[in-house]
């Protein structure tokens, strides 16, 4: 019988792209979904008079929302005429660093929080008019008033082991409707593709709740935690050395290059990183053991051992995971 294909894409929508996907039905024999297309000048990526963008497949998993024999389909954008990565693909560039550092054997693991909101805009759990008490029982709680959305969490989470990706675990968050989900440990271009389609499933499950899943930086202003995406990383010697010292090179590294990684860790960085709400101030760089006050924070365990990995606390939970793995392959990898 033939089946469904949902191709996924990031489209070219500033200052924070969106993703769009539709369906192809794919003949009972088909086994490689084919590349396809779409209108750019609908996704801001083309003008109305040249339209036509590529998709190319890049990664194919069950859709775990169908269920049968249906896929959903991650690809990268090309230009229809040349065949060449679009301007808004910024996973040809991961691809070119991974590999060209493929000896250094960097992984990441990414913690995706984000926040819960009504269709009007305001935060789930916050009453309609006024605020919740503050922050403080939320983080990891149970018992009504303390956690909202739960059902949707179960069901991605679900959504995300049938589809086979590498989802590591969640917690409800500081700020009442924010959650949080992990996945790696892997390499850029697999944990960046599955961190991708698990949004994807995010957004697609949160659709028949008649909620929206916001991934702002600072969803709601004053003293409210904002949504990161902490990005652990390490290399084959900081995992295996133990001396700490690739950890504190790669750490020194970073602090050399702040300004480009700030620049590119997702929108409305400074409102988010003020040095306030388990943040530092996007300016000033530094990096600490257990500090999760510092840019970077190495864990206890690791400062024990000697080896490890680190976690660069900057990225916005907004972030393209594509540039975030790449700059991080660069700077620590490149020197
Ligand atoms: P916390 O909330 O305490 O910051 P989490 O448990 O949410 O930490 O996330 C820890 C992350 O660290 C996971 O995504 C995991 O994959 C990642 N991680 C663990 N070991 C390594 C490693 N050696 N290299 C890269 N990432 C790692
Ligand atoms: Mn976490
Ligand atoms: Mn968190
Ligand atoms: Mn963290």
């Amino acid at each position: 019988m033939a089946y469904q294909a949902e191709y996924i894409w990031v489209d070219g929508t500033e200052p924070t792209p969106l993703l769009r996907s539709k369906t192809k039905i794919l003949a009972d024999d088909v086994t490689t979904p084919p590349i396809w297309g779409f209108d750019g000048s609908s996704t801001n990526q083309a003008p109305g008079d040249k339209s036509d963008c590529a998709l190319h497949p890049v990664f194919t998993c069950p859709d775990p929302i169908r269920g049968g024999k249906n896929i959903l389909v991650l690809c990268e954008v090309m230009l229809a005429q040349t065949g060449a990565p679009h301007p808004t693909n910024t996973r040809a560039a991961c691809a070119d660093a991974a590999k060209k550092f493929a000896s250094d054997e960097m992984i990441f693991g990414i913690e995706q929080e984000y926040t819960m909101m009504r269709p009007d805009g305001s935060p789930l759990g916050f009453p309609s008019n006024g605020f919740p008490a503050p922050q403080g029982p939320y983080y990891c709680g149970v018992g009504t008033g303390r956690v909202v959305g739960r059902d949707i969490i179960e069901e991605h989470t679900q959504a995300c082991l049938d589809a086979g990706l590498l989802i590591e675990g969640t917690n409800a968050e500081v700020m009442p409707g924010q959650w949080e989900f992990q996945i790696g440990a892997a390499d850029a271009l697999t944990v960046s593709d599955h961190l991708t389609v698990a949004r994807w499933l995010l957004h697609r499950i949160a659709e028949d709740y008649d909620v929206v899943i916001s991934l702002a930086a600072k969803p709601q202003k004053g003293d409210w935690n904002g949504a990161g995406a902490h990005t652990n990383f390490s290399t084959k010697a900081m995992r295996n050395d133990t001396d700490m010292k690739a950890i504190t090179a790669a750490c020194e590294a970073i602090g050399s290059k702040v300004m480009l990684h700030v620049e590119n860790y997702g929108h409305d960085i400074q409102s988010r990183l003020t040095g306030h709400h388990e943040t530092a101030p996007w300016n000033k760089f530094s990096y600490g053991v257990s500090n999760r006050g510092a840019s970077i924070r190495i864990p206890w365990t690791v400062e024990k051992t000697g080896r490890g990995y680190a976690e660069d606390r900057r990225p916005n939970a907004n972030m393209d995971p594509y540039i975030v793995t790449r700059l991080l392959i660069e700077t620590v990898c490149g020197g």
